[in-house]
């Protein structure tokens, strides 16, 4: 079964949808005009409940099948915001406001789970409850974990959950996949190193903390050569080294270090926080000077529940013909905190031989709308379907 004919017919409609949220890029919770856009829709729709201010800027539409009988409740979560980058696409649409742009897609999540909701509402062909689900604050902000701490799953008694985020690189249209950890913990570090600053000619009266925070960048890497099971992954990466004195001929006082941690399982997250605050403190006593750690715990490991990553693949085959084993992704996504709080599954969608997401040329490939939209129907109707 290929796409819907529905969404063949909706395609320029949905395009147009996508093509005005582009124009009007929205950063982190400040997602009012897009929020606004999505509630009038959905009430236009004919939505059986429309609710906004879920998680601040969140959005949430209620749509019954002909039947409840089955009294299952799926969710289908968008995400709704822009990066604070400066478009570069020269596209006619591109965005009206400096310094925002739709890089990473979400412009096209919103528009396609609309006409999935627009099909949904028309059609009813179900038998079960559907909660189309538009998050804020994807990119940084958990704007999904502020959706979840609002009630998200108990208000509405949702008992799966699914999303959906396009890709670079694959073919237009087509669907991968993968099971269980997906996409990356995404977490950030600052240390404090303080020493005894001083004259460049005089390091004997000193404690270099230059010296002492680069002989710490060096063991960090440690924690992925050495710590790690060479099988699992883990990225440090140190992006910022910055020094209490910018002279020429004095030795800093302070050294300030800052960077992110990339793992794919609780014990790899616990593992590189522990050694870097072995490491930190190890290394500054070593030298004569010390070492304050905050280690910030950002998105946690997204990963794909089995039944429903199952579910999800053989949709996908049915609408695209099949669907690939998607690769690790070391990126993080904030739809984790909804997959910790019900079991779901996560898809890629093809953007086809596009600039990747966050960059100033990317664009969300319009040509992917009836597959996306047409895996959104499919889930629904396949998960709930009607008796006889
Ligand atoms: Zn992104
Ligand atoms: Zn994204």
């Amino acid at each position: 079964m290929p796409v819907k004919n529905r969404f063949a017919e909706l395609h320029d409609e949905i395009t147009a949808w996508r093509r005005d949220l582009h124009q009007h890029p929205e950063i982190l919770f400040e997602t009012h005009r897009t929020s606004a856009l999505v509630a009038e829709k959905l009430k236009e729709f004919g939505c059986d409940e429309v609710v906004t201010g879920v998680g601040r800027t969140g959005v949430v539409g209620v749509i019954k099948g002909r039947a409840s009988a089955s009294g299952k409740v799926i969710g289908l979560r968008a995400d709704m915001d822009a990066l604070p980058i400066h478009e570069a696409t020269g596209v006619e649409y591109a965005s009206k406001t400096d310094g925002a742009m739709h890089a990473c897609g979400h412009d096209g999540h919103t528009a396609m789970l609309l006409g999935a909701a627009r099909y949904l509402s028309e059609t009813r062909n179900f038998d079960g409850t559907v909660v189309v689900i538009f998050q804020p604050a994807e990119e940084g902000g958990a704007g999904g974990k502020e959706m979840c701490d609002d009630d998200l799953m108990g208000r509405w008694g949702i008992q799966e959950v699914y999303g959906m985020h396009n890709w670079p690189g694959r073919p237009v249209g087509s669907f991968a996949i993968r099971e269980g950890a997906f996409f990356a913990a995404t977490d950030q570090f600052d240390i404090h190193l303080t020493g005894r600053g001083g004259h460049a000619a005089k390091p004997q009266e000193t404690v270099d903390t230059t010296v002492m925070a680069s002989q710490l960048v060096l063991a960090m890497q440690t924690i992925a050569s050495r710590n790690a099971d060479p099988v699992d992954q883990v990225v440090v990466s140190v992006t910022a080294f910055e020094t209490s004195s910018k002279a020429f001929n004095v030795i800093p006082h302070r050294v300030h270090l800052r960077g992110t941690v990339r793992t794919m399982s609780a014990e790899m997250r616990d593992l590189a926080e522990r050694r870097i605050k072995e490491l930190a403190g190890g290394i500054t006593t070593a030298f004569g000077g010390s070492a304050e750690v905050q280690y910030h715990r950002g998105y946690p490991v997204m990963a794909n529940h089995p039944e429903q990553t199952d579910f999800a693949r053989d949709v996908a085959r049915a609408v695209s013909g099949n669907c690939d084993e998607a690769p690790l992704v070391m990126g993080g996504e904030d739809f984790a905190f909804m997959l910790e709080e019900r079991p779901g599954a996560y898809i890629l969608v093809g953007n086809g031989d596009t600039a990747s997401v966050h960059h100033p040329e990317y664009d969300f490939a319009d040509e992917a709308i009836p597959a996306g939209c047409s895996w959104w129907a499919e889930v629904v109707e396949r998960r709930m379907p009607l008796a006889g």
